[in-house]
């Protein structure tokens, strides 16, 4: 078997890695864009021989989770390539990809190639001739994100994509890690937090816990975070109905959580917008609300636009939490000034990390007990060294032959 980081040894996203067995077998694990830099700056994307361009050398194409630094190529892959992605994935990078094409952000040609997307969920198994990929699901700050264990020549390779084991379904991870993939030859393993600070994170729940007692003592507040952060969202669903406010989205924002409480059994995502069943309510803003969150008090998600400021304009007295990385609120980048000149200045920061810390991918690799532990997803690649001595570090394109 052959690994191939095509990209993402140096860089945190615009990951691609390539698995090939020895008959010759290609297969890509994710596919996603560059992200630009805090000056806006975005490296040139990277073309492919047989997978964005010429004739198709590669059988498919595995995205971990819908986040653009994973799945953003997706429209340069050749056509006759298919590319899988998690059932419920799918369908909220379509909604979100639906929203963008009414602004045309996105064509009608790049909606068209989603639909055709091919779907997977938990504990199915895949076999592309001689490749079996079985998908593990995650904790991460996107929903339905998943791990992939790649079996082929009698090998076993672990790739993580993005994860963590501090948010609410954190230690489900684990635990499945040890009950459907055990030990493997080789672990692919993202390293974000191998540069960020991470001086001790919160826990999703104690971040909920913290929004909680923001929302008692506020009447009137605002949480800026990412629309498709599901499990941000439902801590803080939770922690505004335990404070007795109303949970206000606009209809975007429903639609994502509408279709969440449609397919999920859990009572961490229960969202409901139709009937009042306790401890669930969700408001679809209109007009006609207003007089009402004045006097009950509310939590409105919002997003960086002018459809928003004028919340907070009307309700000047409001507590406003910032929920995503700071990251953003630095630098020249245009997406990232947008969101400077949205939030107040006296706005809390209440944000907890969707990528594991070294702790965490300490715990992975004991679990898995890998011969080689390849870091990718990482701006400091040599720091996996001080978690395994089993570091294979490599370059973009650079082949390691599995054996
Ligand atoms: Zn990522
Ligand atoms: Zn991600």
């Amino acid at each position: 078997m052959q690994i191939k980081i095509n990209r993402g040894t140096n860089q945190i996203g615009g990951c691609i890695t390539e698995i090939e067995s020895s008959k010759g077998t290609k297969i890509i694990i994710d596919i996603g864009t560059n992200l630009p830099d805090s000056e806006g700056r975005k490296k040139p994307e990277i073309e492919l021989e047989g997978l964005t361009k010429g004739s198709p050398n590669y059988k498919a194409v595995f995205i971990t989770h819908y986040h653009g630094d994973h799945i953003g190529l997706y429209n340069k892959v050749l056509p006759d390539i298919p590319i899988y992605i998690g059932e419920v994935s799918k369908e909220i990078y379509n909604i979100v990809q639906t929203r963008l094409s009414k602004a045309n952000l996105v064509g009608k040609e790049d909606l068209e190639r989603i639909s055709k997307f091919k779907t997977f969920n938990i504990k199915d198994k895949i076999i592309i001739d001689d490749i079996k990929i079985t998908p593990i699901a995650v904790d991460h700050s996107a929903f339905d994100s998943y791990m992939f264990l790649i079996e082929t020549d009698r090998k076993k390779v672990l790739h993580t994509g993005d994860f963590r084991t501090h948010g609410q379904r954190g230690k489900a991870v684990l635990e499945a890690i040890k009950k459907y993939v055990g030990k493997v030859d080789c672990l692919i393993c993202e390293g974000t937090t191998l540069t960020r600070d991470n001086s001790k994170i919160l826990t999703e729940f104690e971040l909920q816990k913290k929004a909680e007692k923001i929302f008692y003592e506020n009447k009137y507040n605002f949480v800026l975070c990412s629309s498709t952060n599901i499990d941000r969202i439902a801590a803080i669903h939770k922690a505004t109905l335990k404070s007795h406010k109303m949970f206000i989205c606009d209809d975007y924002q429903c639609e994502l959580l509408e279709y969440i409480n449609t397919i999920s059994r859990s009572n961490l995502y229960k969202f409901n917008d139709s009937t009042n069943i306790k401890g669930t309510k969700v408001y679809r803003y209109a007009p006609n609300m207003l007089e009402k969150m004045e006097k009950y008090g509310f939590v409105m998600l919002v997003r960086a636009n002018e459809k928003f400021e004028k919340f907070l304009k009307l309700f000047e007295n409001n507590a406003f939490i910032y929920s995503e990385w700071n990251g953003y609120l630095e630098g020249t980048n245009e997406d990232y000034k947008r969101i400077q000149d949205f939030v107040p200045k006296d706005y809390i920061y209440l944000h907890t990390s969707g990528h594991a810390t070294p702790e965490e991918i300490k715990e992975v690799i004991d679990i898995t007990n890998p011969k080689y532990v390849i870091p990718i997803h990482t701006e400091n690649k040599e720091k996996i060294k001080e978690l395994t001595d089993k570091a294979v570090i490599l370059e973009d394109g650079e082949e390691f032959i599995l054996k």
